[in-house]
């Protein structure tokens, strides 16, 4: 008998996004969005955008917008490279720099596309567990004997940032591979390592103005690392699809970079904000890892991680739990306006009184 088609299909587990619940009166805090609006800037361009340019093919290189990301974080054009929100980026990076077959490394504990990437592109890998108190082992990390490396900083879900100087040691322990610092939250107050790229040219830096920019639903990422990095990135993208990023998002990621000072002003709220959260959890009881990034970590000792979960669900506060043995105890928060963090303690309050 000769096989079926479907036994030929490269079958894979995806990626299970967030929920995006369709009622509008929710209190929506679970997909680490920002729940400002972006800059004024934005809706400008938007408002001027000439329809006309969607005829014609965008700038395949979106020179614009990587000058103008270039002259805003003082970096080389031909060092940096964009992609359909820092999923592509990443998406790229695994299938340019971590196919040589070795075993790549990322944290058991962390950002859940990562394995989804590693399956799909067929990549082994090998997870290195947090410690105890969730922080990252960075010794595990420095056998360099790994085929590529990615760890986000902050982590997530658990917000901790592990700070510049033990990166940079994992950094320059694996000089046989390219080490990715996945760098999605660190405008809520890490330090990034981005400095670090002129003196390791295997290290790539990803950001994303999905979250710090308010953009996630324009779908912008970049990357940031030496010239020979971006190069390669730039090939394996080219021989993909050229035409990545639309010539309306080109504008509108320009349009965002030009206002520096309500971009500070928001990541400072949402950082006061995720404080002031701090403390409210820790009179509730609720036990937490301390994030720097845009979302907190909770854990109550009177209260299942699911349990909770569907509580608040059902008050129509969304949260995201994920299942796993290190992680079920555990609901992962994404600081909202202080209306809405002001919407879900109030629930918290009641609904603690009864345990
Ligand atoms: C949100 C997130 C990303 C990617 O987000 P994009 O919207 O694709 O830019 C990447 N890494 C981590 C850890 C994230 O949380």
């Amino acid at each position: 008998m000769s096989s079926t088609w479907e036994e030929k299909v490269h079958k894979v587990t995806p990626y299970t996004p967030g929920e995006q619940p369709k009622a509008l009166d929710v209190i929506k805090l679970n997909t680490n969005e920002n729940p400002y609006p972006p800059a004024p800037a934005v809706k400008r361009a938007i408002a001027d955008f000439d329809y006309e340019l969607l005829r014609k093919y965008p700038d395949p290189t979106a020179s614009g917008l990587i000058g103008v990301l270039s002259d805003t974080y003082s970096v080389p054009a031909d060092q940096i490279f964009v992609g359909v929100g820092s999923d592509d980026v990443l998406a790229m990076s695994f299938l340019t720099f971590f196919t040589s077959g070795e075993g790549i490394l990322f944290p058991d504990v962390t950002y859940s596309f990562y394995d989804v990437w590693a399956g799909e592109f067929r990549i082994p890998y090998e997870t290195v567990p947090l410690k105890e108190d969730m922080s990252l082992d960075i010794d595990a990390f420095c056998r360099g004997t790994a085929g590529g490396i990615v760890i986000p900083n902050p982590n997530a879900p658990t917000g901790l940032d592990a700070g510049t100087g033990a990166l940079e040691k994992i950094i320059k322990s694996n000089p046989q591979c390219v080490v990715i610092i996945d760098e999605a939250y660190v405008d809520f107050g890490a330090e990034s390592v981005l400095p670090l790229i002129d003196k390791y040219d295997n290290l790539l830096v990803t950001q994303t103005f999905s979250k710090s920019r308010a953009m996630a639903g324009s779908r912008l990422g970049f990357a940031f690392g030496s010239k020979k990095l971006i190069k390669y990135l730039n090939d394996v993208k080219y021989s993909f699809n050229s035409y990545t990023i639309d010539a309306l998002t080109q504008k509108v990621g320009i349009a965002s970079l030009s206002d520096p000072d309500y971009f500070k002003m928001r990541c400072l709220a949402i950082i006061n904000e995720r404080e002031r959260s701090k403390k409210r959890f820790r009179e509730l009881g609720f036990d937490f890892p301390d994030s720097r990034s845009n979302f907190i970590f909770v854990h109550h000792n009177k209260v299942s991680g699911e349990e909770l979960f569907k509580a608040l669900r059902d008050n129509n506060i969304f949260v995201r739990h994920f299942e796993g043995e290190r992680v079920q105890d555990f609901n992962r928060v994404t600081i909202g306006t202080p209306e809405e963090m002001d919407g879900l303690f109030d629930f918290l309050k009641k609904y603690l009184e009864n345990k």
